[in-house]
């Protein structure tokens, strides 16, 4: 071997050693705390963080202006770099080990926690999202903290032990982050037209129009019983205790929820 073949073998080896390092850098977990929550994200979203930060932020203060209320704990929100790092953590807090997401779904919230794929994959690690949409990456941030808000005032916290709710869970979701967009509406609206409309309330959180139907759902509770009852439902794990506490049955809910879509304009939002 002559010297400067050496040396560029050298120097290879060094490269390639370097890389290495980077590269398992790249995968190291960082936490940064803050007022309601604590912040992890790996070290190749460090870029990025910021915009994130400013997505939970903005949703913090949209639920917490809508509820009128602070978050009573702090929580801790995990941005995951792939969607191996996704899985292998609702794998662990679902107790599923054999658990595969599906490609629409980048993220899950509960009374203790947010995890979330971070945005900028979106376009190739997940489907029916975009990396691009920043409303819609907003709306789905406040989607979530709603969720951890409303676990946070549930009777069971991270919702494994509720009865017939999907629809109320989701459907607030929907409604205060403001993806019961119009858009969302009028296809509701057109397929009451059509017929197609949910018969019973386990059917609205089903289907394609599931967050349409389940968020103007709620938007119809809010607007006829009005805001502070829906503070009140936050607590309740069971379709008998929501149906009980607005003192309406099943079909009457859904018959009052036909007629305030029939008339309701969209264009008014
Ligand atoms: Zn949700």
């Amino acid at each position: 071997m002559t010297s400067k073949k050496f040396l560029y073998n050298w120097l290879l080896l060094l490269a390639a050693f370097i890389f290495l390092s980077w590269n398992q850098a790249s995968d190291k977990w960082i936490s940064e705390k803050y007022e309601s929550y604590n912040l992890h994200y790996t070290t190749c979203d460090t870029v990025l963080i910021r915009e994130y930060k400013d997505y939970t932020e903005t949703g913090i203060k949209t639920v917490e202006n809508f509820f009128r209320n602070n978050f009573p704990q702090n929580f801790e929100l995990f941005i995951h770099p792939n969607r191996e790092s996704l899985d292998k953590q609702w794998q662990t807090d679902w107790n599923m080990p054999d658990f595969k997401s599906e490609c629409w779904m980048v993220a899950s919230g509960v009374n203790t926690k947010l995890d979330i794929l971070v945005p900028y994959t979106w376009d190739s690690l997940a489907c029916e999202h975009s990396s691009k949409n920043k409303i819609k990456i907003q709306r789905i941030f406040t989607h979530e903290l709603v969720h951890v808000y409303h676990g946070q005032h549930n009777i069971s916290p991270d919702f494994s032990n509720t009865m017939g709710i999907d629809w109320f869970i989701e459907g607030l979701a929907t409604f205060v982050s403001g993806q019961c967009d119009n858009k969302r509406i009028l296809e509701v609206k057109d397929a009451i037209v059509n017929g197609n409309s949910p018969t019973n309330l386990d059917s609205f959180w089903k289907g394609n129009l599931r967050y349409g139907q389940s968020g103007t759902m709620l938007m119809f509770i809010s607007s006829n019983w009005k805001q502070e009852k829906l503070f009140e439902l936050l607590q309740y794990n069971t379709k008998s205790e929501i149906l009980k506490s607005l003192g309406t049955k099943e079909d009457e809910l859904i018959k009052q929820w036909l007629s305030f879509m029939q008339n309701f304009n969209a264009n008014s939002l």
